[in-house]
């Protein structure tokens, strides 16, 4: 009788035990997965703004049907890590790969014969991203502005003497100009804030954050909580906010939902070309 109490109790604390572990392992998963998983999108995006905006407009002008392909094989070219003689050895005007595609080869059947294992899995790598992130396909996004503007890509440099970063691009044109929703989203900040001044905040159904700020005057008719097209008005350009010392502009910004700002700059120059053909 005592043995089976025994047993019993034993049985008892080793399910105690068990229960315990698996309410704290279940949300540790949980957790590590989702962190796990907000980096690598955050990796992901970063590694797609370094993507040449000039390769990618050039591909889409020449070989609008399999500009992924040519765009996957250039970029190993302008990878920073590869040593120079290697990029010699592998000159994209002439190289074995840009030929296959022009001879009408799918990507998986290519050869690769002559590479590196590390050069092909970037190009297998960046030519998954472009299927899986569409900043840079044709029709998805637009450029903000109608008018041609001009922009360089400052993200990065300092701001208020190196306490912060620039964390978007700045596009400059004539106070006034209409601004327009670059994605469809839901509208979730309208109005001031020191740095940004009049500025709007945009839900993209993408998930991330797109942010317009300095903005002369916002489109009175946006409502915080309601949902906004891809090119609808979002306001005229201005410089309020801190931008009140410098020639009007909009500030751009794309956030991620893990709160990481990345450089819109390659996507601009892309969406700004295609804005231009109208597709
Ligand atoms: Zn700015």
């Amino acid at each position: 009788m005592k043995h089976i109490q025994q047993f019993r109790k034993k049985i008892w604390r080793g399910a105690v035990v068990l229960i315990i572990i698996v309410m704290i392992t279940i949300p540790t998963i949980i957790i590590t997965r989702a962190i796990v998983y907000n980096e690598s999108k955050s990796d992901a995006y970063n590694d797609l703004s370094l993507l040449a905006p000039e390769v990618v407009i050039h591909y889409q002008e020449v070989r609008l049907d399999s500009w992924k392909d040519y765009v996957a094989v250039i970029q190993v070219w302008n990878m920073t890590d590869n040593d120079q003689s290697y990029k010699e050895s592998i000159d994209p005007t002439t190289n074995h790969l840009v030929q296959q595609l022009d001879n009408g080869i799918n990507f998986n059947n290519l050869d690769w014969s002559g590479l590196n294992i590390e050069a092909i899995k970037q190009a297998k790598y960046c030519r998954h991203l472009l299927d899986q992130y569409l900043f840079f396909t044709p029709g998805e996004y637009q450029f903000p502005l109608q008018e041609p503007s001009h922009y360089t890509d400052t993200f990065g440099a300092d701001r208020e003497g190196g306490q912060r970063k620039h964390e978007g691009t700045d596009i400059f044109n004539q106070k006034g100009t209409p601004i327009f929703s670059v994605c469809n989203g839901t509208l979730e900040r309208i109005g001031w804030n020191r740095l940004g001044g009049e500025r709007v905040g945009i839900r993209g159904q993408d998930g991330n954050y797109y942010y317009y700020a300095h903005l002369e005057k916002v489109n009175e008719a946006l409502l915080v909580g309601n949902s906004i097209s891809k090119g609808e008005l979002i306001g005229t350009m201005g410089n309020t906010g801190d931008a009140i010392t410098t020639p009007d502009h909009l500030h751009f910004g794309i956030e991620l939902p893990n709160g990481k700002w990345i450089n819109p700059y390659s996507w601009l120059k892309v969406w700004e070309f295609n804005s231009r053909l109208n597709r």
